[in-house]
């Protein structure tokens, strides 16, 4: 039997963020399996591989894959803002070819815990190493062992349900074959033209999705689009406009605003989706307070994600009880808290859990989140690698500093007015800044 030293660090998903980990692994060394549900990598990119990115491919590239990459002829992308089909095919695709055998595809992780003990047993915990459950997409089961593992899982296969209070409304389930639960490919056009359609949700997804339908409804005025917010008011729903570090992402906000302005998008504030009702082919939304939209062909229900904790159960982890994120993470992301748009690069100190060398990375770090950027990611796993190489300075050492959203005043979760397209309220003193302002899953 291997000792605890010499045993694999055991990544789980092949995400952006997955692939990243195993990119540091190999370069420090330290033998390294990622495990995939998926047929191959990034298959929850893959499913929204149409959605052009409002990140740059610089913005997109850890650091540590690109040294890998370059010595097999590969060059970075270097101009533009990749779809996510172009993420893969430029990089994430040949940065898996380059992990080769490292990877392994349709293994499903169903259960992470420490070889022989239970999450209740004490006693040398900590010397045990990790026993993790893959099922193989053949049927097959197996355990393997593992001196420490790296949940990069992301949160894709856990969509928010439309009902406001995030169970599902009632008659939804029912009607869940008639839901896009992800950014509908809005490029077929035809389907949508002369037809209405609704989006429910505030979060980057959702103004995406409105922006596609408010360029079809441009062209056919037969086409409707209603937008369907739970909040009371619009709150930073537009986000930080100009302000915003990231320009592409600033310019969502505007062109959504501009399409409401002109009348090509119908927004609903303070609807809590209660019911939704089937009449035919379409279904029929009901808010608590009695108002029902027109009957939809088409519905997005775009209110985030949460994560997928049920496999971690046996293990002893400090969650924060809003996000579901590692709660020194949450600290910084809560969007509940008063906004001005700024959140810390979080690395290994924040990640670290009462189970000594297992760690939730990327897109899963944010819990309920919905701010999660890929180079946060990639900050998080140079960290998180550097520590468990030993290499303590480097895993203390923060090198990034997060792009300001130019959100600010009342991150507005619920009824709040706040201010959007690039207010000047994080220059008053009495609104310190303290959180990122995003609204968060179903808001
Ligand atoms: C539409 C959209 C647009 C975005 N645009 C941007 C942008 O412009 N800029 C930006 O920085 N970020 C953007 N993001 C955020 C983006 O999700 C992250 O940057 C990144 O994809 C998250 O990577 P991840 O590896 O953490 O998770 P994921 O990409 O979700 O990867 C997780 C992987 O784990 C696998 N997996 C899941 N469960 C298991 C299991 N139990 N066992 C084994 N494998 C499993 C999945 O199959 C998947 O391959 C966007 C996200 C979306 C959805």
């Amino acid at each position: 039997m291997q000792t605890t030293g010499t045993l694999p660090v055991v990544v789980i998903g092949a995400g952006p963020q997955g692939l990243a980990a195993a990119a540091h692994l190999t370069e420090r060394g330290v033998p390294v399996i990622v495990l995939e549900a998926g047929a191959a990598a990034a298959t929850a990119v893959r499913e929204w591989g149409h959605v052009r990115l409002f990140s740059e491919w610089s913005e997109l590239v850890d650091a540590a894959a690109a040294r890998l990459l370059e010595p097999t002829g590969w060059t970075a992308p270097t101009r533009g803002f990749p779809t996510g089909a172009q993420w893969i095919s430029g990089y994430l695709a040949p940065l898996a070819d380059a992990l080769g055998e490292g990877i392994r595809y349709g293994a499903r992780v169903v259960g992470v815990s420490r070889r022989g003990r239970d999450r209740l047993v004490d006693a040398g915990r900590a010397e045990q190493p990790f026993t993790v459950h893959v099922e193989h997409a053949n049927g097959e089961e197996e355990r393997l062992d593992a001196r420490a593992v790296i949940d990069a899982t992301g949160t894709w296969a856990s969509p928010n349900p439309a009902g406001a209070d995030g169970l599902p409304a009632l008659g939804e389930r029912a009607v869940s074959e008639l839901l896009d639960y992800r950014i509908p490919d809005y490029r077929h056009r035809t389907r949508y033209e002369g037809t209405h359609n609704v989006v429910v949700g505030s979060g980057h997804s959702a103004v995406t999705a409105v922006i596609a339908l408010g360029r079809i409804a441009r062209r056919d005025s037969s086409t409707r689009v209603t937008w369907v917010l739970r909040r009371g008011a619009v709150g930073n729903t537009f986000g930080g406009g100009a302000a915003d570090e990231l320009p592409a992402r600033g310019r969502l906000g505007i062109t959504a605003r501009e399409f409401v302005d002109a009348g090509l998008i119908e927004l609903f504030t303070g609807f809590r989706v209660e019911r939704i009702d089937r009449d035919g082919e379409r279904v029929v939304f009901t808010s608590e307070d009695g108002r029902r939209l027109a009957p939809a062909d088409h519905v997005a229900v775009l209110t985030g994600f949460r994560p997928d904790l049920s496999f971690l159960s046996e293990l002893r982890l400090e969650l924060d009880p809003t996000l579901q994120a590692p709660v020194r993470i949450a600290a910084e992301i809560d969007p509940n808290i008063h906004s001005c748009g700024s959140v810390a690069a979080t690395g290994v100190r924040d990640l670290a859990q009462p189970e000594p060398d297992f760690y939730l990375v990327g897109a899963k770090s944010y819990g309920r989140a919905p701010t999660f950027l890929a180079m946060t990611g990639y900050e998080q796993v140079r960290s998180v690698v550097a520590e468990l190489a030993g290499d303590h300075e480097a895993a203390a050492r923060k090198e990034l500093a997060l792009p300001d959203t130019g959100v600010c005043g009342g991150a507005g979760l619920f009824d709040s007015t706040g201010t959007a397209i690039g207010g000047s309220c994080c220059a008053l003193p009495e609104k310190p800044v303290i959180q990122i302002g995003r609204a968060p899953a179903n808001a």
